[in-house]
């Protein structure tokens, strides 16, 4: 039996599940094909969960505060009877109440959902769990995987679909990598309490974003933990009789025992194991498939959106793809599609992160040296003000180019660096200049304010 849509997405993570809802709700009957969990990386075994365990840092950090706050010695002793079990089984919960709305959201929409693991058979077919499913339009959304090393032992560690499957807290643990992931995983672990070794092959972690926000976190690193070491690569995982590991470094030093092994070095797509010669579709050395910027790929009613593309891996990102393309098939605006260029973010660090648009070294690169004003600020947010000993530095940076002081670039790392991000990035979208920044009047006591008074 053959089933036939008019929209079919292979993948319910973020973009397959954004795009066949639009599809629906223009009018076409449309489907998602789910090998695993509807929600995808994002609502299973990233953002989501993820954002759950930050908080629980967030809270442990809040306790060391509470004493200067008033509260009872006995609340502020370091993080009393915290239950790893118990959190882990409330934030599963409330993915579960996840998965039931979007199966509603589904069901409003009428929205076919498949389980299996989709192949393609041609250009417009895909085989199911032997069943053939064709569609006049076939969006690609697979997503991604964690990248796992080859070195000897390897498989001794996890990666982060392996922290979320954690149902006790490591006494110890390392995390080796040097992006997003890995900075909020070792300060996950290290906030609540775990001995933590982060592993960086070069300097520091999160090269590539501005200098001011990864040396302050490296800065923080050394006073709050995790213990960096840098220029540090494994060569090797031994595992010990009592089931702890040591990790081999190819400078000949080792790290640990450590009860537990993270591996954090990035991710690569899901795009090899669906067949996708049989429909001709083509992908670039590393497996992303290319795109244009109408997310067309070289074949024509077979589309891609989200992280097996290879741009910006963020789940707003591959919404926002799959919602404009469903918009310029299905109604009637030829042109719209997803700009990519300026897209806030926000690394969930300890201490947390925002930052939208060009790091300093980008924007002299882009615009010149001479054409560009820095403005900078470093205070204590007051929400640390007061405490006696937890008084860590917020700092800010805006970058403006040209004599209109365009703002090209707006960073943030500490107390709140999350939450404020968002409007500042509209701004930015707008064109904002510093001018306006200074017209707009402050909103006090906040971090956020800061940007507006600089
Ligand atoms: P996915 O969400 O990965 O969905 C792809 C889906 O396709 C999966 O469910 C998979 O099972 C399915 N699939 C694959 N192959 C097939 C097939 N052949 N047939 C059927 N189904 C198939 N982004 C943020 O914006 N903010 C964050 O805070 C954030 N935190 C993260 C934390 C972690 C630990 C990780 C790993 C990622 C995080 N991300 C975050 C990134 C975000 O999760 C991804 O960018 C987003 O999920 C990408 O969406 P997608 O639709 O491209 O792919
Ligand atoms: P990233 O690409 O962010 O970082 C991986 C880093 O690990 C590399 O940049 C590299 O840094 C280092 N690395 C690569 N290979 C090795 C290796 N063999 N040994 C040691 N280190 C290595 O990948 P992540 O897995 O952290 O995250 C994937 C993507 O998911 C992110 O880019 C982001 O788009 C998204 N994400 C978003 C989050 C958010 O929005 N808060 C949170 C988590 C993920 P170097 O070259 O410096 O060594």
């Amino acid at each position: 039996m053959t089933q036939h849509f008019d929209y079919l997405a292979i993948g319910g993570g973020s973009g397959g599940i954004a795009s066949a809802n639009r599809a629906a709700k223009l009018g076409k009957k449309a489907a998602v094909i789910e090998a695993k969990y509807i929600g995808g990386t994002c609502v299973n075994v990233g953002c989501v969960p993820k954002k759950a365990m930050w908080y629980a840092g967030q809270i442990s950090d809040a306790l060391k505060y509470a004493s200067d706050y008033g509260f009872a010695q006995h609340l502020t002793q370091g993080t009393p009877q915290f239950d790893w079990a118990k959190l882990v089984a409330n934030r599963e919960a409330y993915i579960e109440r996840i998965h039931a709305a979007y199966q509603r959201g589904f069901d409003a929409n009428d929205v076919t959902v498949i389980d299996g693991f989709a192949k393609f058979v041609d250009k417009n077919t895909v085989e199911v769990n032997g069943e053939l499913i064709t569609a006049d339009h076939i969006t690609i959304a697979t997503g991604g995987r964690p990248s796992f090393p080859n070195i000897e032992g390897a498989e001794h560690g996890i990666d982060s679909d392996g922290f979320f499957a954690l149902t006790e807290q490591p006494k110890s643990v390392a995390v080796v990598g040097a992006g997003y992931i890995a900075v909020e995983l070792a300060g996950v672990f290290c906030a609540l309490g775990s001995e933590t070794h982060l592993l960086v092959r070069k300097e520091k972690p999160l090269r590539g974003f501005d200098d001011m926000l990864s040396d302050t976190l490296v800065e923080q690193m050394a006073k709050h933990g995790p213990t960096l070491h840098n220029h540090s690569t494994p060569e090797r995982i031994e595992k010990l009789a009592d089931g702890t590991l040591i990790v081999h470094l190819t400078s000949g030093k080792t790290i640990g025992p450590v009860e537990t092994l993270v591996w954090a070095i990035g991710r690569e797509p899901a795009t090899d194991n669906i067949n996708l010669a049989a429909a001709g579709v083509a992908m670039n050395e590393r497996g992303f498939i290319e795109t244009d910027k109408y997310q067309n790929t070289n074949v024509d009613g077979i589309y891609a959106v989200g992280d097996n593309t290879g741009r910006a891996q963020l789940t707003p990102v591959a919404v926002a793809a799959g919602r404009r393309l469903c918009e310029r098939l299905f109604n009637n605006k030829p042109e719209e599609h997803l700009d990519y260029s300026g897209i806030a973010t926000v690394v969930f660090s300890h201490p947390v992160i925002g930052t939208v648009g060009l790091t300093e070294d980008e924007a002299i690169a882009q615009y010149g040296e001479e054409n560009i004003t820095v403005y900078k600020s470093q205070f204590t947010a007051l929400y640390q003000a007061i405490t006696e000993d937890h008084r860590d530095p917020t700092r800010m940076k805006l970058i403006c180019a040209g004599s209109e002081e365009k703002v090209v670039g707006l960073h943030s790392i500490g107390f709140g660096s999350d939450e404020l991000l968002q409007g500042f990035a509209v701004a930015m979208k707008m064109g904002a200049t510093k001018a306006d920044f200074d017209n707009t009047i402050a909103i006090h006591p906040t971090s956020a304010e800061e940007f507006v008074t600089l």
